[in-house]
């Protein structure tokens, strides 16, 4: 079942060869001024391509992660924590005319020559940078002893424009009432680990209820996806792909 989901997923002009030679394999949104492409890094880390423009998503791992791939026009960090925010990787992959959005707890760690190129936003703010319309979503924690993790008000989700579609990346963060009331996501990012973040059934329960056409669970080590995709439900009219973020 996997298998034929790649290969469904995998289109020609999705297809990227990295240097090695090695296909990764890319999925596409459709949208304006041609698809989005998605392209799995590693856990939390991913690459977003549309109309020219390269995307990185809390880029962590070193620059030879994203071997292959064009300098970032636009980087987005969610949080602080290692798996998402990496001051060595953010200098290493940026270029002169990269720019960054983050949540102030993350600009304040942030090297000089990198925070003068922030967009700082806090739950809730929106922006424009770089022409793509940028929306932080708050992203924390509910559970009790989860707390500790992500308190409210620290780290921040994102809802980014392209090509007039709403993309939906969750950060860490559990089925909060903010996620459930997005309106309109054309893909959503949602995250599902223990202890961290939550279960696929909180996570499969607030998919239902926003209803986003194609959702990739992420950030999701040791998750049962296939209950998740069972949550989810054949009819939700949510597509559930499961690409390839632990290699
Ligand atoms: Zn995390």
């Amino acid at each position: 079942m996997k298998t034929t989901l790649l290969i469904g997923a995998l289109t020609l002009a999705g297809a990227w060869f990295a240097a090695a030679g090695q296909p990764l394999p890319a999925d596409t949104i459709p949208a304006a001024e041609g698809p989005i492409q998605v392209f799995p890094i590693n856990h939390a880390t991913f690459v977003l391509q549309h109309g020219g423009r390269t995307i990185y998503v809390d880029p962590v791992g070193g620059e030879k992660a994203f071997a292959g791939f064009a300098k970032p026009g636009l980087i987005l960090v969610t949080h602080i924590h290692g798996d998402h925010f990496s001051t060595e990787t953010l200098t290493a992959v940026a270029g002169p005319d990269t720019k960054l959005v983050a949540p102030p707890s993350v600009a304040e760690q942030l090297p000089a020559n990198l925070k003068e190129r922030t967009t700082v936003l806090k739950n809730g703010e929106s922006g424009e940078v770089t022409g793509v319309r940028i929306q932080a979503i708050p992203a924390y924690n509910t559970t009790p002893e989860r707390l500790k993790f992500h308190p409210k008000g620290r780290d921040n989700g994102y809802v980014v424009s392209l090509g007039g579609k709403r993309i939906y990346i969750s950060g860490d963060t559990e089925d909060i009432p903010e996620m459930r009331a997005l309106k309109d996501i054309a893909a959503a990012f949602v995250c599902m680990n223990l202890p961290y973040t939550m279960t696929p059934e909180q996570a499969a329960g607030a998919v239902r209820e926003f209803k986003p056409a194609v959702v990739y669970p992420y950030h999701s080590r040791g998750t049962d996806l296939e209950l998740f995709k069972a949550k989810v439900g054949a009819d939700s009219g949510t597509e559930v792909r499961l690409l390839s973020w632990y290699k």
